[in-house]
């Protein structure tokens, strides 16, 4: 949640935005049916959530978690919000979510499954209201489901290339935050990242990526770890095996190697590194562990990492959080570079797409850089500055305020 006290100090915010801003604009529950035999029924429960469309249609992730709430999936579409705003892209925030462990289900339940939540959202997908993409146990596969019930290219992004996806859009979330922990790395801590120490946490599509390309830039990462457990190594990980590994579907508790350290992912977040990485899960950073904290310099990969107290906490400890909003904001670059293909039928490269995230995220990380200077802001602050600027102006412009 914007932190709408912290932002008065810095800039005037009119109540009738800080009330638009501060409750989203469409909750919808909804009991998603599947009958799977004679008297037999799955029900599922899903959630959407428009947060703020003064940008344009919703745009954000759905989400496959077994546990994932009403809260959680408002708190996503809210980030999503000021992502957008801030990476210049005409969309509004959204967030989608069914609550199901996508590994406990069978492959036909879970087709059928994501079939029936399209069907019931299809006003929506069709008027593109609405703009699906990947987010955490979803996959382009997925998205390749809902396009085949919508038909319509442009209702739904991070499709596999062949139908419509766009080259480079998997690699994008990682491409984005290697791109910001280089220039953060160089701004901060005055460094390149061939110079540093970095500990990854969390190998899904965001973690992975990220490790991929930081590894290429010749960054020196210490530990990595997925739901099982991390490896860790004070002369740096064989990254190219262990993605490899990982790729097979096999979990890091499984790769052996005497040379590397087995670690628990509580542990890694305290690792003496230079850089640290969350990559998984929100609510890693709390109070319970941010004063053990060692890291110089934390480029929040995953949504909502940092929980508000731990954020207090590294703030006073000077350590500088590059947030959620701008670090991870690649894939719903790519997203728009997808949707605006799909529209206009042109076709990209996935160089084209990198460079594209590249030059969105550098020039949005300049921005917020330079107002952290002539403002005196924390970074979140200053992203939040930035795209609250941004959301405030398109309100007046379409006389919401
Ligand atoms: N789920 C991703 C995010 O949280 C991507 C959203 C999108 O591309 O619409 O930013």
């Amino acid at each position: 949640m914007v932190n709408f006290g912290k932002l008065k100090k810095f800039m005037e915010i009119p109540e009738t935005a800080e009330m638009l801003l501060s409750q989203p604009e469409k909750e919808t529950t909804l009991s998603i049916n599947l009958k799977v035999g004679p008297n037999k029924m799955l029900i599922y429960k899903g959630y959407i959530v428009y947060h703020n469309v003064v940008l344009g249609p919703a745009k954000g992730g759905v989400r496959f978690a077994a546990n994932v709430t009403l809260a959680e999936t408002r708190t996503l579409a809210e980030l999503m919000t000021h992502k957008c705003a801030l990476m210049g892209l005409p969309f509004g925030g959204g967030k989608s979510s069914i609550a199901f462990d996508p590994k406990s289900v069978s492959e036909f339940e879970r087709r059928s499954l994501i079939k029936e939540y399209a069907h019931m959202l299809r006003d929506d997908l069709a008027t593109g209201a609405y703009i699906p993409a990947p987010d955490m146990g979803s996959t382009p596969s997925d998205m390749a489901i809902i396009y085949g019930e919508t038909h319509h290219p442009e209702s739904v992004t991070g499709k596999p290339p062949r139908l419509g996806g766009l080259p480079g859009r998997r690699e994008a979330t990682g491409r984005g935050v290697s791109t910001v922990t280089t220039s953060a790395c160089r701004q901060v801590l005055g460094k390149e990242v061939k110079d540093t120490t970095i500990a990854i946490q969390g190998c899904g599509n965001v973690g992975s990526y990220t490790a991929s390309f930081l590894f290429e830039k010749g960054a020196k990462i210490v530990a990595l770890s997925d739901v099982s457990g991390g490896l860790y190594s004070p002369k740096g990980l064989p990254i190219t095996q262990i993605l490899d590994f990982i790729q097979q579907g096999k979990l890091i508790s499984e790769y052996q190697d005497e040379n590397l350290q087995k670690i628990k992912n509580e542990a890694l977040l305290e690792l003496p590194v230079e850089i640290l990485i969350p990559a998984a899960i929100e609510d890693v950073l709390t109070k319970n562990n941010a004063n053990k904290i060692s890291a110089k310099l934390i480029i929040e990969a995953a949504n909502g990492p940092t929980t508000p107290e731990a954020d207090e906490i590294l703030n006073q400890k000077e350590v500088v959080i590059i947030p959620d909003i701008l670090a991870n904001s690649g894939g719903v670059v790519a997203s728009y570079v997808e949707w605006r293909n799909a529209k206009s039928g042109n076709q990209t490269s996935a160089e084209e797409t990198y460079q594209f995230i590249d030059s969105k995220v550098e020039s949005a990380f300049k921005e917020v850089l330079r107002l952290t200077k002539e403002r005196k802001a924390n970074f979140r602050n200053a992203a939040y500055i930035l795209s609250v600027s941004e959301l405030m102006a398109a309100m007046r412009e379409r006389s919401w305020i």
